[in-house]
């Protein structure tokens, strides 16, 4: 605990140590360039509320320029990238995503999704940046990118407006607090760096969606609970969209080894129900939408309850994200709900900052060895 006096490790040098694995290099180095990471269609709502299909399109890229120099501690998106992707090949990506998708038939939106920051030049080439930006505008295709807040600067910004006005830029703010995105989430900006960057999106006429991480690693339960639903009605005002991500546990990361040391619980979805049922006030005033799509609910990667009531309450979490009705949640319930309460009302009263929760899914035998 006082530590043996040697030099402290950074969470830098943690999170570069697994992406340096022979292991990884060879799994990055095995992807085939021209062709996308994955692409599939769901169900979404278009900013005017109407319900429609968006296409989803990821991309095999360079990655993200945060990723070079440091990186977030629970990104796993090192896994997909390669380092010699060209602009044909993001070329050939967009035409194999096309093909796959059937030319977006019956598509009104598109999120193109980079694993980084799409305007970024040094990731992403712009020629490429700017035919994608044309075509899905001149098609009337809603699109959706993303960005880091830092990468956002009024010339980029103002040249993204000129050519697919009014298209959404998703920032993964993560927390909006300025203690947790540099111990817990390693972010690489901070809150004011993500206003500046929102004013300018504003002042554009392109739309702001935010996404929060709920239960970043080193953090309780309880306090994740606290602390996301308080985060959410202080970035509504400001915001079109919020999607809440918890954490799903993603191969070689920070949270991975944590994970695998028994130090780390995936969020409870008992946690996301309480969230959204607190916030639904204070988003239905703001008119932002939230969103929760909990990946690999469920499962025990992802937010999970005891393995009976998991499918029930992520299905009721994803039709609230399309419905923001809160009675969506009426006579959800379970005997690990009183487990959950336990759990979190000791994370607040006891001082245990990783939280005090010792409740785990599974095998006793494999539970022994890891989780
Ligand atoms: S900014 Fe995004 S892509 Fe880059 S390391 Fe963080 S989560 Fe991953
Ligand atoms: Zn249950």
């Amino acid at each position: 605990m006082l530590g043996d006096g040697s030099k402290a490790v950074k969470i830098h040098h943690l999170v570069k140590a697994p992406e340096n694995t022979p292991g990884s290099v060879r799994k990055r180095e095995s992807w085939d360039a021209s062709e996308p990471a994955t692409v599939y269609k769901t169900p979404e709502i278009l900013p005017d509320g109407t319900h429609c299909t968006a296409a989803t399109v990821i991309f095999r890229t360079r990655g993200c320029v945060w990723w070079w120099k440091s990186g977030c501690t629970f990104c796993g998106y090192f896994n997909d990238v390669r380092d010699d992707v060209t602009a044909d090949d993001l070329f050939a990506q967009w035409d194999e995503a096309k093909r796959r998708l059937d030319d977006f038939d019956g598509c009104s939106m598109i999120k193109v999704y980079t694993s980084g920051t799409f305007f970024e030049d040094r990731e992403n080439p712009p020629e490429w940046q700017e035919a994608i930006l044309r075509e899905t505008y001149e098609r009337g295709l809603d699109l959706v990118i993303e960005a880091q807040a830092q990468m956002c600067t009024p010339e980029k910004i103002a040249w993204v407006a000129e050519r697919h006005p009014g298209c959404t830029v998703a920032i993964g703010l993560e927390a909006y607090d300025d203690a947790v995105l540099r111990f817990h989430v390693n972010k690489g900006f901070s809150t004011k760096q993500w206003h500046r960057s929102i004013d300018m999106l504003k002042e554009n006429g392109l739309r702001v969606k935010t996404y929060l991480l709920f239960k970043p690693p080193f953090m309780s339960e309880g306090d994740a609970l606290e602390l996301t639903s308080k985060w959410i009605s202080e970035v509504a005002p400001y915001s079109d969209d919020i999607s809440v991500n918890p954490m799903n546990i993603q191969r070689r990361t920070i949270v991975d080894r944590l994970y695998r040391n028994r130090e780390y619980r995936t969020p409870w979805l008992w946690s996301l129900v309480e969230m959204l049922e607190r916030t639904h006030v204070d988003i239905t005033e703001s008119k932002a939408r939230i969103i929760v799509h909990p990946t690999a609910g469920g499962k025990l990667r992802g937010a999970h309850n005891c393995g009976s009531c998991d499918a029930e309450v992520v299905a009721a979490i994803e039709r609230y994200s399309v419905s923001a009705d809160i009675r969506e949640f009426a006579g959800l319930d379970c005997e690990c709900k009183g487990v959950w309460r336990v759990e979190v009302d000791s994370d607040l009263w006891l001082p245990a900052p990783m939280g005090t929760g010792g409740y785990r899914r599974g095998s006793a035998v494999d539970l022994a060895r890891a989780p």
